[in-house]
């Protein structure tokens, strides 16, 4: 069985699925109650692979909301009861969604393996971050040429580059891809440059100067709600890939000639019958579209890879991304793309 593991993306949007459930004192309960809440199992489905295949799965809801990131005990918290209780529903491997990946990793959860009586086993979950990166790549491979722009010949931007995702993004465009420039982004300048040395290549510079000179963009950091772009210094046509959580790059990049595509994105083969997941996630097609991450946990549990895949900081590489990419193929996933009438050359055709 596999579990996804994760939270509405607001405080109102969480309180509105809790009036839905049938839960009244949550959906009226302030943050406090909130915070002292614990997860919840909230649905069970099933899901038929392409290959005919069939598996069970679970949603937990961890109960946090991002207006919970600045307390840190109890993001923590959340995320660590959420692992038990999937641990102890029997879930043998559990995608850590949303902020919970983000928060296992930057709150060195690891050293908190034992929650009350239970001691997690981590071969039970996965950060999803391998997935997550061979979608964002298939999408840069797949939609840049849609759009005109020969990736041998274009400048690639990934904003976030020295994260998890964004490291092993740069390390596909530029050793399977063969981008012409990749431009190196992220605050802190050491990481930047060991990944260069890494990488043997790739220009560092500020988002600004990077934005300028990118004929794609891959967005993979979580950015501050302040950030604004000068949709006035990008290239036309400029592909933006948001890949990022929360992802909100479209109000803030939009105009002419410039595409923003929601990035980590897939689209199963068929309908899935869950209800609480369709409505959490907030995706156009709520009944085939998930995070790639999610869709990690049950190509684990189609391959009976019950092992923690994706895991720690900066260690995703080429050939699990492969593996994890054929898995994706066979299953009957497709990494999401441009709509055809936002891509002016094509909707005239
Ligand atoms: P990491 O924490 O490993 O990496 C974040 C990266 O962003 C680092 O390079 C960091 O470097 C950089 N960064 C953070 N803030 C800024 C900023 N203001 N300007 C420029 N760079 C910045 O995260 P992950 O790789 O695990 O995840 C990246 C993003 O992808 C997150 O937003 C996550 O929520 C999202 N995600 C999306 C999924 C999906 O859509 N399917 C699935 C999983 C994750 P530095 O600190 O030096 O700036």
């Amino acid at each position: 069985m596999f579990g996804l593991i994760g939270h509405s993306t607001s405080f109102e949007s969480a309180r509105q699925l809790a009036q839905s459930l049938g839960f009244p004192e949550y959906a009226q309960g302030d943050l406090e109650m909130w915070c002292s809440a614990p997860p919840q199992l909230v649905e069970r489905f099933s899901v038929t692979s392409a290959t005919g295949r069939t598996i069970e799965g679970a949603y937990i809801d961890s109960v946090f909301v991002p207006e919970m990131l600045s307390r840190f005990k109890t993001a923590r918290r959340k995320v660590l009861n959420a692992m038990e209780l999937a641990q102890k529903s029997g879930i043998d491997i559990s995608a850590l969604g949303g902020f919970t990946s983000i928060i296992f990793e930057n709150f060195n959860l690891l050293k908190e393996q034992h929650i009350r009586n239970t001691t997690l086993e981590w071969e039970r979950f996965t950060t999803g971050n391998t997935h997550t990166a061979w979608v964002i790549c298939q999408q840069v491979e797949k939609e840049a040429p849609r759009l005109g722009i020969d990736l041998r010949k274009a400048t690639v931007a990934v904003v976030g580059a020295t994260g998890d995702i964004g490291s092993a993004v740069c390390r596909w465009l530029s050793q399977r891809t063969g981008v012409a420039e990749l431009l190196l982004v992220a605050r802190q300048p050491q990481p930047l440059i060991d990944l260069q040395a890494e990488l043997g290549g790739g220009r560092i510079l500020s988002l600004e100067d990077a934005l300028a000179e990118a004929d794609v963009v891959v967005w993979v950091a979580s950015l501050p709600q302040g950030l604004t772009i000068d949709v006035a210094n990008l290239k036309r046509p400029c592909l933006m890939i948001d890949g990022g959580y929360p992802k909100n790059l479209d109000s803030r990049a939009a105009g002419d000639g410039i595409h923003v595509l929601k990035g980590g994105i897939v689209e199963f083969h068929t309908d899935i019958d869950w209800q609480t997941v369709a409505q959490a996630a907030e995706m156009a097609r709520p009944f085939r579209q998930m995070f790639a991450c999610f869709a990690e946990a049950m190509l684990l549990d189609f391959e009976n890879e019950h092992t923690n895949f994706s895991w720690g900081r900066n260690n995703i590489q080429l050939d699990r991304m492969d593996w994890i990419g054929a898995a994706s193929r066979r299953h009957g996933f497709q990494a999401l793309g441009l709509e055809t009438e936002t891509i002016p050359s094509l909707a005239t055709a």
